[in-house]
């Protein structure tokens, strides 16, 4: 079902930003090449989202369609040692259906919200696991409705990205090893106390700002510019993690837009870095 006038504040982690002119989430693939056919035919502009975790959307909003995949083929099944999850699945259902089947290689993501689908393509990843580290084939669907399988090993991950993967992603195959479950959600425990202890997980945000910059972290850089607690308008530089922008209640996405440049130019005046984003701009 196609929808107009769809606020995609319910749509991103910060709680900001416009109406997509038009909005639908496929339930499957066929359902997704039907949506993209009507807008191929229409002449409609698509936007693609996942659950909107790592996407700051513009106050003005998104002309034309946006397709979230945050539903689509949310299915998990799993075969010894071999996963096949689809783009739709939450991420942290994924690593709780795994370690419930003793299958290890997940829990150090426990915690990153989000779907699979927007986790291939950020190449998500905490506490040295990546998905390029699990990943074994990914299922994707060109823009023209053309399906294909591709390996892992071609997808072009890197930091925080996965270059060759142009259309959108349908289903991710993983390979896991056998573990023993109760140490899996052990660790599991242990990192999302390490998370709630660290993040400012009582706000909205999108997590992490800005990527790691080499030999250094963004928010001791941040911080050491005397950046920490600063606001525009309602979005602040956390006080807890200075790589967060947080909505304290009422921002704007233009103020989190505008906080975000601040930080940038302010780090690059006093240290020369030039920190690179690593949240999304939707409709900007
Ligand atoms: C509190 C908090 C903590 C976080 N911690 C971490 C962390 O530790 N590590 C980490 O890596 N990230 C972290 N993030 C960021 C975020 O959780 C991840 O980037 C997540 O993978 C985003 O998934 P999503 O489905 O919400 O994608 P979205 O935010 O909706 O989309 C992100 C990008 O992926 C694209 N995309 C989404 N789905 C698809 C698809 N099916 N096919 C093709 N493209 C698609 C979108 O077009 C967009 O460019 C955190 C975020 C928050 C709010």
């Amino acid at each position: 079902m196609i929808e107009k006038k769809v606020p995609l504040k319910d749509y991103c982690s910060y709680k900001t930003g416009g109406k997509a002119e038009f909005f639908t989430c496929p339930t499957d693939t066929f359902d997704l090449k039907v949506v993209l056919k009507f807008a191929s035919d229409n002449s409609i502009p698509v936007t693609l989202i996942g659950t909107g975790y790592n996407i700051l959307v513009s106050d003005k909003g998104v002309k034309g369609l946006v397709v979230s995949t945050g539903c689509m083929n949310n299915d998990i099944q799993i075969e010894g040692e071999l996963v096949f999850a689809g783009a739709g699945v939450s991420l942290n259902d994924l690593i709780l259906k795994c370690i419930d089947n003793g299958l290890a290689g997940l829990e150090n993501m426990s915690g990153i919200p989000g779907s699979v689908g927007g986790a291939v393509i950020m190449n998500a990843g905490a506490f040295g696991t990546e998905i390029k580290d699990v990943a074994v084939q990914i299922e994707m669907c060109g823009f023209d409705g053309v399906v294909s399988s591709i390996h892992a090993e071609d997808a072009g991950f890197g930091y925080r990205k996965a270059e060759n993967l142009k259309g959108i992603v349908t289903g991710l195959g993983l390979k896991l090893e056998h573990g023993n479950k109760d140490e899996l959600l052990a660790k599991r425990a242990e990192i999302l106390k390490k998370r709630s202890e660290k993040q400012p997980l009582e706000f909205p945000s999108c997590g992490s700002v800005f990527k790691r910059p080499e030999g250094g972290y963004a928010g001791t850089l941040i911080e050491q510019c005397g950046l920490k607690g600063y606001k525009i308008g309602g979005a602040q530089v956390s006080e807890k993690h200075a790589n967060f922008i947080v909505n304290t209640g009422k921002a704007k996405s233009a103020d989190i837009y505008a906080l975000i440049n601040h930080v940038q130019e302010t780090v690059f005046k006093e240290t020369g870095i030039k920190l690179e984003r690593e949240v999304r701009f939707v409709g900007f």
